[in-house]
């Protein structure tokens, strides 16, 4: 068994909590901390009522600004944790990481470390914080896994599955992303709109003929036929995974897909070249000073209020095409479906938390039980994906794959 601390208490960290629980015969005592301690206790009532603990265990919650990593170190400290799961906002990654890394545990992330000060960093993106303390990492043993929600985190263990089975020499790497389903608001966005926006606002980056090729979001489109969710436009997106892929197969081209509707696409456009996607403050005529994406944060659905009103399903997947061992062309793709009511009814929460929520929680039974404790920093396609994925496979999000074969699940 091995004590968990949980780090932030929004979308995510709920079903983390959850699945800690309902896993807390290899996972041991959960501790929930945030900078409100209220938004833990209110996680906490929630693991109660939907009766998520495995067995009788700890479950407790802290108050924590993890911005200075003393602070996340004494709470280590406190807690006897030995596996960090850090779905705070990212811009306190790296005080986190740094934390466990003097502290001695395993630290485990969702999301690149970003300066908020930044609207977009170039790449290699984990070049320029997380990989800097690689060395760190190794030289006090701590195991330190990047990236380990779905995207990224599944879809870079369905790419390294792909590789080492299906299509040993890749010359294309495209992650998709489709949420097929419906909130009913006019407008929202599914995570905090300061960090949503972001992801649409900076340079796309993609990893083309073996060099960086830069885009602007929305600029190029395609529409993909995905399996359950049918014929969906996606367009090349930014994302933290292209910047890890890359730089393990830097052969293959690596793009990122991100699914949106005409009116998404629409509403930001306007919001965008308004100038109220701006975090630069701006004065009213009444002198009075404000950043204008914080108020639209202010007058948008919280997130959080979306879960009991979406319905539909998820479909994210790695599509890997190049050659197979003996120089055939080779193509498969490697998916997950996920459905946003089912994921409400099991742990209160809407698909997309729920799929970026359960893979960490996977990654920390596999450090808990040795196969993933590795001892160093990785990113998720550097480990073995069977363990990973069998275990998804029994927790919530099972992995299937098209190819020449048709479709079907994928059990190791
Ligand atoms: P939320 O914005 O809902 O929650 C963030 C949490 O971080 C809040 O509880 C907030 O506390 C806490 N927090 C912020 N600053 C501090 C601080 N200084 N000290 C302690 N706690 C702090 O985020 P989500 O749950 O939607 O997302 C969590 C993470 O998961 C993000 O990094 C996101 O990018 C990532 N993500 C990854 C996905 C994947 O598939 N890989 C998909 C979706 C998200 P408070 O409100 O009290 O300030």
């Amino acid at each position: 068994k091995r004590n968990v601390l949980i780090i932030g208490a929004g979308g995510v960290a709920q079903v983390v909590a959850h699945k800690a629980a309902q896993n807390n015969d290899v996972l041991g005592d959960i501790h929930i901390a945030s900078r409100t301690a209220a938004k833990c206790e209110q996680i906490i009532a929630s693991v109660r009522e939907k009766g998520s603990l495995k067995v009788d265990g700890v479950l407790k919650a802290h108050a924590l600004d993890a911005r200075d990593s003393a602070n996340v170190v004494a709470l280590i400290r406190e807690t006897g944790a030995e596996i960090v799961i850090n779905v705070a906002q990212a811009f306190v990654n790296m005080p986190i990481l740094d934390a466990c890394i003097e502290a001695g545990v395993a630290y485990m992330d969702t999301a690149i470390h970003e300066d908020p000060a930044k609207i977009c960093e170039i790449p290699p993106w984990y070049g320029n914080y997380e990989w800097k303390r690689r060395e760190a990492a190794a030289k006090a043993g701590v195991t330190a896994i990047l990236g380990v929600g779905f995207d990224p985190g599944v879809v870079n263990a369905y790419a390294k599955l792909a590789i080492d089975d299906y299509v040993a020499e890749p010359e294309s790497i495209d992650i998709i992303d489709i949420n097929a389903g419906s909130h009913g608001r006019w407008f929202s966005t599914n995570f905090d709109p300061e960090i949503n926006f972001r992801e649409f606002t900076g340079t796309v980056y993609s990893w083309q003929n073996q060099q960086w090729q830069e885009n602007k979001m929305f600029e190029v489109g395609q529409t993909w036929d995905m399996p359950v969710v049918g014929d969906q436009k996606a367009y090349l997106t930014g994302h933290d995974e292209v910047h890890s892929l890359s730089a393990n197969y830097p052969k293959a081209d690596v793009r990122f897909w991100m699914g949106f509707g005409d009116h998404y696409i629409n509403v930001f456009t306007v919001l965008k070249n308004l100038g109220l996607l701006s975090e630069k403050p701006v004065k009213t005529a009444e002198g009075l000073e404000v950043i204008p994406l914080k108020v639209v944060k202010a007058v948008l659905p919280d997130p959080a209020s979306l879960a009991p009103d979406y319905t539909g399903k998820t479909c994210i997947a790695t599509l890997v095409k190049g050659k197979d061992k003996d120089g055939n062309p080779a193509e498969v793709m490697i998916y997950n479906v996920a459905d946003h009511k089912e994921a409400y009814l099991e742990v209160g929460s809407q698909g997309i938390s729920y799929t970026a929520g359960v893979p960490p929680v996977a990654a920390a039974m596999l450090v808990a039980d040795g196969t993933w404790d590795v001892g160093a920093m990785k990113n998720v396609e550097e480990l073995d994906p069977k363990p990973f994925l069998n275990l998804l496979n029994k927790i919530g999000l099972p992995t299937s794959i098209r190819d020449a074969g048709g479709e079907r699940l994928l059990t190791f």
